[in-house]
């Protein structure tokens, strides 16, 4: 897409959300910083104008505990209570359709389907698709799409327009930190926000217990030099033992991509119905998004993810294989 294309979707798209009595938001399952970030945003600031809106998304409908300070959590809707068939919905951060779970007949049966992605994955599964793959967050998108909706921020929606935007670039350090992601920040940055505990609750406080599982998490890891590939995995056996819960370890594989030696990183999750959930991220040639998307995932180039149906050992051997 070109700039041009996306100023264009851009615009339909605030046209329609302006015309629209009643908008429905929802963002991708097991939502990360910049999914919820970017939906709140929106939805608050519609709402600080007196709009309509509903904000949701599918089971489980969980938000990770490093997420709470994020403005706007206490008006989002249960998706069992989401419209059936909105006459406008927008999804964030979704690079297609089967992100959204149980929201996507919701999706499939809208009148207009606003797409507000950043991933090079995406699909394109909207009636207008609002998709920046040089974005660093989705976050981003919607702070062009405020603008051309002429609403303001506010604190609140500086907050979750943050949280967006340091989430998905680690904090102003992966590839996609630019020029245009400083004045961003910049801009954020006046309304007084809360940018030490921001940091602490996001990135660094967790719990005794889950400290303990990253120890074991980290002794476990296997390095194959050779691949230029390093691993590890989190079993329910490991989740049961220290009292923890799969969406703590959602940074681990932060921990894990630091290994010197290695090109890719990757962190199994072993979930509670039996499959795994695979966190890809590469430091150098290697790109991650492809191997996610050819297992039905998706992501960026470096940093991507998808979910096996085989068992840790099928999963990791479909990992060495596409290497
Ligand atoms: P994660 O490793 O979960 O932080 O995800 C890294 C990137 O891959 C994010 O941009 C996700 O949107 C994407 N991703 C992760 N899991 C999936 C999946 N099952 N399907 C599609 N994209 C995914
Ligand atoms: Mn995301
Ligand atoms: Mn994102």
């Amino acid at each position: 897409m070109s700039t041009t294309e996306v100023d264009d979707a851009l615009r339909r798209a605030a046209a329609v959300i302006a015309a629209a009595p009643e908008v429905a938001l929802a963002c991708h399952v097991n939502p990360d910083g910049d999914a919820l970030g970017s939906m709140l945003a929106l939805h608050l600031a519609l709402r600080a104008a007196g709009r309509r809106s509903v904000a949701s998304f599918p089971e489980p409908f969980v938000v990770a505990d490093h997420y709470r300070d994020l403005a706007g959590l206490d008006t989002l809707t249960e998706p069992a209570a989401f419209p059936e068939a909105p006459a406008v919905m927008v999804t964030f951060d979704a690079g297609s359709i089967d992100r959204l779970g149980g929201l996507a007949a919701a999706a499939g049966r809208a009148t207009e389907l606003i797409v507000v992605d950043h991933h090079v994955s995406n699909t394109r599964f909207g009636t207008i698709n609002v998709i920046d793959p040089t974005a660093a967050a989705s976050g981003v998108v919607v702070r062009r799409l405020l603008a051309a909706l002429d609403l303001p921020l506010d604190r609140d929606v500086a907050i979750d327009l943050y949280a967006a935007l340091i989430c998905d670039t680690g904090r102003f350090q992966y590839e996609s930190t630019t020029p245009e992601v400083f004045d961003l920040a910049r801009e954020l940055a006046a309304f007084d926000l809360p940018i030490p505990s921001l940091s602490r609750t996001l990135f660094e406080e967790h719990r005794f217990a889950y400290l303990g599982m990253l120890g074991e998490a980290v002794a476990r890891m296997v390095l194959e030099a050779d691949r230029g590939l390093v691993w590890t995995a989190v079993t329910q056996d490991m989740l049961a033992r220290h009292g923890c819960t799969l969406d703590e370890a959602e940074g681990l594989i932060d921990i894990v991509r630091r290994t010197r030696e290695a090109e890719v990183a990757c962190v199994l999750k072993e979930t509670d119905d039996g499959r795994v959930t695979v966190s890809l991220r590469s430091v150098g040639r290697v790109d991650v998004c492809a191997i996610a998307t050819a297992r039905g995932g998706g992501g960026h180039r470096f940093a991507a993810g998808f979910t096996s149906e085989a068992d840790l050992d099928g999963t990791i051997a479909l990992i060495r294989a596409a290497l």
